[in-house]
C-alpha cells in the first residue's frame, strides 16, 4: 500500500476495552467510524469488573503452576472460557480449540514465561482480526529484541514497515516480539502501548490513538483524587515523567518510537468515544493550559539510604564510589538528593530486598561514612508541568500544601529541567499528600 496517499491512524485498545464481547463491539464501531483506522493493536482481555482477573495474569499463573510441577487444567480452562465467551457473544463461527491445545502443550514443554504471557494478546488478536475482517500480522516475525533482551528499534522498524506496506489493514497483537533465537519475548507489563507506538512509526501514521477506559490523561490518578480534571494537551516529556511515576495510563516507554517520528498520541475512551481525550505532542506552546502544573503522579515502595560524613563534598570521587557500590549489585537508583555532609540515594525497595546488607557493606568499605541509615516506607510524588519554568513559587506552594495537611516531607528533589518537583513522604501519608497538592493547584 502507498502510505503517502493515505491518512493513517494506528489504534491500540487496552485490556479493559477488549475484556468481553460487548467491548469488542464498541471497538469495531470505533474502527468502522473512521476508514483511516487501518492498523489495530489489541491487548489481552482485561478485567470485566473489579475483582476479575486479567487473562495475562492467568497465563502467568499457568506458567508458575507448570514450573512448580502442578496441573494447569483448571486455570487454563478458565482462559479458554474467556475467549469462547467473546467468540460466542460476537456470533462468530470460529473455533480456537487447536490453538488452545497447542498453547497448553507448549507452556507445559518449556516454551517460557514470556511465551505464556504473550498468548493473551495473540489469541485476542486472532479473534479481533476475524471479527473485523482485517489481516492478522504476528509481531513475533517483525518486532525484535537483542540477545540481552533490549528492544531492537531499527531492525524492527525496517522489518515491520516493509511488512505493513503489503497490507491494506491489519491486527497486530501487542506486548510481544521475538529474540534472535526465535523465542518469544514480551515488553514489561502494560507493554501493548509500546507495540502501538512501534506500529505507528513503522506505518508512518499521522496519529497514534490509544483507547482505554478513561477520557484521556487526568491531572491525578482517579483512584486517589475524586474526579480529577482532564489534560487536553501534554508534552512527551511531561507524560514520561508522569507515567514513570505511576500514572499508568500509558507505558512510560511508549513515547519513544512516535516521538522519534513526530507522531502525536491521542488517548481516548472506548466507552465515551465522543470525548476528545488527551493529545500528546513534542511542543504544546500554542495550547497553554490554565494551570501551572500539568499533573501529579506518585508511587509507593521506595527506600532511602542516607550516608553521612563531614566534608564529603570535598572528597574526590565520593559520589562515584557510592553509586559504584550500588551498581555492583546491578541496581539503578531513582534520585540523589544531597547536602554538603550527607548524601541520600533513593532506591526501589523491591530491588534491594535481597541485597541490602551487601549494599551497606559495600558503601561502608568504599567511603567509610560516619553513619549510614536505610529508611523504608517512602512514597514519591512528582508534580509535573511545563508551566513551572515560567512561574515563581511553585515549590513553596507544594511544600505549604503538604505541610498544611500535617504531613512531613522526607525528601525533596527538583529536576534540573524545572519540569518537575519530586517529594518523598511516608507511605501512610501518600494519598493525603496527593489530594492536598491537587487541591492547592486545581480546585
Ligand atoms: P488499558 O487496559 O487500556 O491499557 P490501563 O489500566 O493500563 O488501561 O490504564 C488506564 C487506567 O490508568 C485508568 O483506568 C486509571 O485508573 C489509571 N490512571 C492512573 N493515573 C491516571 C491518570 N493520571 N489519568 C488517567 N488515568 C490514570
Ligand atoms: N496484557 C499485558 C499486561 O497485562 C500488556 C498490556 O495490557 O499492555 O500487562
Ligand atoms: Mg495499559
Amino acid at each position: 500500500m502507498d502510505f503517502n496517499s493515505f491518512n493513517i491512524k494506528v489504534v491500540k485498545f487496552g485490556g479493559s476495552s477488549l475484556a468481553d464481547a460487548e467491548h469488542f463491539k464498541k471497538v469495531a464501531d470505533i474502527i468502522h467510524a473512521d476508514p483511516t483506522r487501518i492498523f489495530v493493536v489489541p491487548s489481552a482481555p482485561g478485567k470485566r469488573f473489579s475483582g476479575d482477573t486479567k487473562v495475562t495474569d492467568m497465563l502467568y499463573e499457568c506458567y508458575n503452576t507448570v514450573t512448580a510441577g502442578g496441573d494447569v487444567d483448571s486455570v487454563f480452562g478458565r482462559i479458554c472460557e474467556r475467549y469462547n465467551l467473546i467468540i460466542e457473544g460476537l456470533g462468530l463461527d470460529y473455533d480456537l480449540t487447536e490453538e488452545f491445545n497447542h498453547i497448553k502443550w507448549a507452556i507445559g514443554h518449556s516454551a517460557g514465561r514470556d511465551y505464556a504471557a504473550s498468548r493473551g494478546e495473540y489469541l485476542n488478536g486472532l479473534i479481533l482480526s476475524k471479527y473485523l475482517g482485517y489481516d492478522f500480522i504476528d509481531p513475533a516475525r517483525y518486532i525484535r529484541f537483542f540477545d540481552d533482551g533490549s528492544f531492537d528499534s531499527e531492525v524492527t522498524n525496517a522489518l515491520l514497515s516493509e511488512e505493513l506496506k503489503k497490507h491494506d489493514n491489519g491486527v497486530i497483537p501487542g506486548f510481544y516480539g521475538s529474540m534472535p533465537n526465535g523465542t518469544i519475548r514480551t515488553f514489561s507489563r502494560g507493554g501493548s502501548d509500546i507495540t502501538g507506538s512501534i506500529v505507528a512509526r513503522a506505518a508512518s501514521a499521522d496519529l497514534y490513538e490509544n483507547w482505554t477506559d478513561v477520557s484521556g490523561f487526568l491531572m491525578a490518578d482517579p483512584r486517589i483524587v475524586d474526579n480529577p480534571q482532564g489534560i487536553s494537551y501534554i508534552t512527551y516529556r511531561e507524560l514520561r515523567e508522569l507515567s514513570y511515576m505511576g500514572a499508568t495510563v500509558l507505558h512510560e516507554d511508549a513515547i519513544f518510537p512516535v516521538r522519534f517520528a513526530g507522531i502525536p498520541i491521542n488517548i481516548r475512551n472506548t466507552n465515551m468515544p465522543e470525548d476528545p481525550g488527551t493529545i500528546i505532542l513534542s511542543h504544546t506552546e500554542m495550547y497553554d493550559s490554565k494551570h501551572i502544573i500539568t499533573g501529579i503522579a506518585g508511587k509507593k515502595g521506595f527506600c532511602v539510604i542516607t550516608i553521612e560524613k563531614p566534608m564529603m563534598n570535598s572528597e574526590k570521587g565520593f559520589g562515584r564510589k557510592v553509586l559504584e557500590a550500588i551498581e555492583q549489585e546491578n541496581i539503578s537508583f531513582e534520585h540523589l538528593p544531597s547536602g554538603i555532609d550527607t548524601m541520600s540515594v533513593v532506591l526501589n525497595r523491591s530491588e534491594i530486598s535481597s541485597c541490602r546488607e551487601r549494599i551497606v557493606n559495600r558503601i561502608c568499605n568504599a567511603v567509610e561514612p560516619d553513619a549510614i541509615t536505610i529508611e523504608e516506607g517512602l512514597a514519591l510524588i512528582a508534580v509535573v508541568g511545563r508551566g513551572m519554568v515560567k512561574s515563581k513559587g511553585t515549590a513553596v506552594r507544594v511544600f505549604k500544601a503538604v505541610a498544611d495537611a500535617g504531613i512531613n516531607i522526607r525528601m525533596i528533589d527538583q529536576g534540573s529541567s524545572e519540569l518537575n518537583i519530586i517529594i518523598g513522604v511516608d507511605e501512610n501519608d501518600f494519598e493525603k499528600a496527593m489530594r492536598a497538592i491537587y487541591t492547592e493547584f486545581v480546585d
